[in-house]
């Protein structure tokens, strides 16, 4: 029997790459489907040019701008060229958006955003949207592995010997699983990584704590180019009233809606501009000593607009709208990763990657509001096709010619090794200290060596060692990365 695609991970990229494989394909999820994933929490919704006023030049141009110009235009381009198809196929496997009295789209605006465009599903667009894809997805052929999770790639070496230098030769032939009755390895036609993002690494963050970058870590110590991991985005508004486990977000569209950020009861910045820049601003305010709270009382119908922000609230105590409502910024979205090409190829013949594990090049420095579900959707439909062609071209399997994804540096290729420390909280600690909101080289240069002696063992200390290499390595400030040592960013001010 041929062996399957396999695909890990089942939020909204590896949900839709499952489904749009031709041919025999496992599904392999640590919980049950689209349990732990990230797409299931997005609250604004997704990005699309479907206004009347709107266009894909227009959401082209924001998504250039909010990124620092940092992005790859012919990708920014095809993602949000697929904005407005997108909507028609989620429509069709059930997703029913908000719409307007008079039966249009109810489109929400968010920062970055010069046209209202998020279409959304009241707040819990990405339970509506995941949910619907899984509903698909499991009554059709893929066949899905619930409870397992992928630990490691099994990569077959070129049989040559062009290693030397670390770079990945060789291909992907499967994957090493762990469930509860131990370990195996699969075989696989191809694998698709989907693992999502990894801003669980932080103390302070809107993920899952499960979200600290597997795919990364497995793709990396097999040699596989990443980039940009010193890249995350602090969400500006994170509600801050204690609890364990990741922080309850107030969506931006709270902010499009009219709700205010006041530090010590003033006004600071302008609410609606990319969120590199507010969560800058809050950050500063904090370090000052200041309270920042998020101001949603004036939102209309804040209740029955944003039912799962006003759920979020009451389990605190608050109330949308009657309380200030105290705002942290926190880890919430990882620009960088497994560096692909144009079809979601990796730098390692046979591996794919889409989603947030991916850097696409789609959002330069910094992601523009709710342009990730899209881009989730088009990489994972993508991918798929482009394996259908690789596994129909024999010659292209061989290896020639596979991927425009340069090799990986070798200094950042650190092999497993012995034993499995696993302290989350004092990686999240060492990392939040050093590679926050706003970092310099002393503090990262200390996270690096705190991190030093865990990265053979640990795949969380593994990826957190590379994102703090990564930030050292990038000694001028752009998008969500700023060095408050680069004499740049006094110029433009911090939160400039
Ligand atoms: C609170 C919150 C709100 C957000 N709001 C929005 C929004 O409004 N709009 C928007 O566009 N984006 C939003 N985002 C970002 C967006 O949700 C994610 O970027 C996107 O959903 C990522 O999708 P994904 O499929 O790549 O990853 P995920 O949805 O995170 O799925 C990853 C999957 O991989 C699995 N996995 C991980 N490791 C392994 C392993 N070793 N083996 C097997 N499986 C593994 C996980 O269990 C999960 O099933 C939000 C994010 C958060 C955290």
């Amino acid at each position: 029997m041929n062996a399957p695609v396999v695909v890990v991970g089942s939020g909204l990229a590896g949900l839709v790459a499952a489904r749009s494989i031709t041919g025999p394909c496992l599904l392999v999820t640590p919980g049950r489907l689209t349990q732990g994933a990230a797409s299931m929490l997005a609250q604004g919704g997704i990005a699309a040019a479907v206004g009347p006023d709107d266009s894909v030049e227009l959401h082209a141009h924001d998504t250039w701008i909010a990124g620092d110009r940092a992005g790859d235009p012919e990708m920014i381009a095809r993602v949000t060229g697929a904005g407005p198809g997108t909507m028609e196929e989620l429509r069709s496997v059930g997703v029913a958006f908000d719409t307007t009295p008079t039966g249009e789209l109810d489109l929400h605006l968010e920062a970055g955003h010069s046209r209202r465009r998020i279409a959304h599903v009241r707040d819990t667009s990405g339970a509506a949207i995941t949910s619907a894809v899984a509903r698909a997805v499991a009554k059709g052929p893929v066949e899905v592995l619930e409870h397992t999770q992928v630990v490691d790639l099994l990569v077959e070496s070129a049989g040559h010997d062009d290693t030397a230098d670390g770079n990945t030769t060789g291909r992907v032939t499967g994957v090493l699983i762990e469930d509860a009755s131990g370990r195996r390895a699969i075989d696989a036609a191809a694998v698709v990584l989907a693992t999502g993002g990894h801003g669980g690494l932080w103390h302070h963050a809107t993920s899952s704590p499960h979200a600290v970058g597997a795919g990364v870590a497995m793709a990396a110590r097999a040699g596989v180019r990443t980039d940009d991991l010193h890249l995350m985005q602090f969400h500006p508004t994170a509600l801050d009233a204690g609890g364990t486990g990741p922080m309850p977000l107030l969506t931006e569209a709270l902010r499009g809606a009219g709700a205010v950020l006041l530090a010590d009861g003033r006004r600071f910045v302008d609410e609606l501009r990319p969120r590199d820049q507010v969560a800058a601003a809050v950050w500063e305010q904090l370090q000052a000593g200041r309270r920042v709270h998020l101001d949603a009382r004036g939102v209309e119908r804040v209740v029955e607009h944003f039912p799962q922000v006003n759920d979020l609230c009451r389990q605190v105590g608050l109330e949308p709208s009657r309380d200030l409502l105290p705002t942290r910024p926190a880890a919430h979205y990882a620009m960088g990763g497994i560096t692909v090409d144009r079809r979601e190829r990796t730098s390692l013949p046979g591996l794919w990657a889409v989603g947030e594990v991916a850097r696409t090049g789609l959002h330069g420095a910094n992601r523009l509001a709710s342009n990730s579900l899209l881009e989730a959707f088009v990489t994972g439909r993508d991918a798929a096709s482009d394996i259908a062609c690789w596994i129909r071209d024999e010659r292209a399997r061989s290896g020639q010619g596979w991927s425009e994804v340069p090799s990986a540096d070798p200094a950042t290729v650190v092999a497993r090794g012995p034993g499995s420390i696993m302290d989350l909280t004092e990686v999240q600690e060492t990392l939040e200290a050093g590679c926050g909101v706003l970092r310099d080289a002393s503090g990262i240069r200390a996270t690096i060596e705190r991190l030093a002696p865990m990265v053979a063992s640990d795949d969380a200390a593994y990826v957190a060692w590379l994102v703090a290499h990564a930030a050292l390595d990038h000694r001028n400030s752009r998008g969500a990365h700023r060095r408050v040592d680069d004499p740049s960013l006094a110029t433009k001010g911090a939160t400039a």
